[in-house]
């Protein structure tokens, strides 16, 4: 690597942190403690945060931490999950990447790619399911554990196949 690949690739891998650690912070506001579940939408042509999202109740609506949670078949319905609240008002979110904290479950997933996005990143492999997974590729979405990426997000970035993607 020449001195420039080499300040790209520090500059990217300090960008996946950078989103990974707002996605982790953003996710400490949730109201609901059985997953605090944090979302970023990170544009890579643009190089900058989008849209950041968390699970919570409807504005307004009773939170978890103050009348417990609402559970239906061992889950809480109570929560916006992170990834549509972070999704939810954007008007354009096609060609970015999400960095969630935890791997998403089927109906996120469904949204994940219905808007466009062309890879999710996640750090929790959280309730992770065939299905979801299967979904997700079939709508040719890169999957990746953070963990994994974060050692070359350079590599990561390639399968996209945008020089540009990767560039400071
Ligand atoms: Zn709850
Ligand atoms: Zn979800």
């Amino acid at each position: 690597m020449n001195q420039r690949d080499i300040k790209s690739f520090e500059r990217l891998k300090e960008r996946f942190k950078i989103n990974m650690e707002f996605a982790i912070r953003i996710g400490q506001l949730s109201t609901c403690d059985r997953a605090q579940v944090g979302a970023v939408l990170y544009d890579p042509k643009k190089k900058s945060i989008k849209s950041m999202g968390y699970n919570s109740s409807l504005s307004g609506h009773p939170h978890c931490d103050e009348v417990g949670h609402l559970m239906v078949d061992n889950h809480c319905l109570r929560s916006i999950h992170a990834e549509i609240n972070c999704l939810l008002d954007v008007q354009d979110a096609a060609d970015c990447i999400l960095f969630v904290t935890h791997f998403p479950c089927i109906n996120c997933a469904k949204v994940i790619i219905k808007k466009g996005i062309i890879g999710v990143v996640y750090l929790d492999s959280y309730r992770k399911r065939e299905e979801t997974v299967s979904i997700l590729e079939e709508a040719k979405i890169n999957i990746a554990l953070f963990e994994e990426v974060v050692i070359n997000p350079v590599e990561y970035m390639e399968k996209f196949g945008n020089s540009a993607l990767i560039s400071r």
